[in-house]
């Protein structure tokens, strides 16, 4: 049990602070700080103006393996592999940063035409427990070598990802080609 110091409690509040300005849901909130659930409620409202979203957290693994979630989820998890290997930063932590600098990557720089992220903070953490818990891993794509999020279960022998591979009602559109260049030099 950690003490409980003015200190320790002013740190949970920063990090929580954090993590509902990226958009974390009540649940992440709650499993990565020590806060009450009452205190993240108020904190929640009084930054965001509104009660934290009801309901329960996605728990499939599908969502990560369709086509345009696969590929941010892939550039999301590149750069937190990079950020544990070489940042010296892990947990909640790593999480946080990099997803700070996949929205860099992913969103336009003019705020009047941002929309939501494709993967949200509360999805980025579960795909690195699902990754941790081995239900999903990654794969280097035999066309592009770029390393892509798959299922642990199938056998993915000669894996070809979803942009080397686009289905016919995604189209091959230009934002697609960006990301494949993005992630590719991130991974190369
Ligand atoms: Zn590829």
């Amino acid at each position: 049990m950690q003490k409980k110091s003015v200190v320790n409690e002013a740190e949970q509040i920063q990090l929580a602070m954090q993590m509902i300005e990226l958009g974390a849901r009540l649940q992440l909130l709650e499993s990565q700080t020590t806060l009450s659930r009452e205190r993240l409620i108020k904190l929640y409202k009084e930054m965001k103006g509104v009660s934290p979203p009801k309901g329960m957290l996605p728990f499939s693994t599908d969502w990560f393996l369709t086509w345009q979630p696969n590929i941010h989820s892939s550039i999301f998890y590149n750069i937190y592999r990079f950020m544990v290997e070489y940042a010296g930063v892990d947990g909640i932590q790593a999480i946080i940063k990099a997803y700070t600098l996949y929205m860099q990557q992913v969103q336009n720089p003019d705020p009047a035409q941002q929309d939501e992220p494709v993967l949200s903070l509360t999805r980025a953490w579960t795909l690195v427990r699902f990754i941790e818990s081995k239900m999903l891993t990654t794969k280097v794509c035999h066309c592009c070598g770029g390393q892509y999020i798959v299922n642990s279960y199938d056998l993915n022998q000669n894996y070809v990802c979803n942009l080397c591979h686009v289905p016919s009602r995604a189209g091959k559109t230009k934002k697609a080609k960006e990301l494949s260049y993005k992630l590719v030099s991130m991974t190369a």
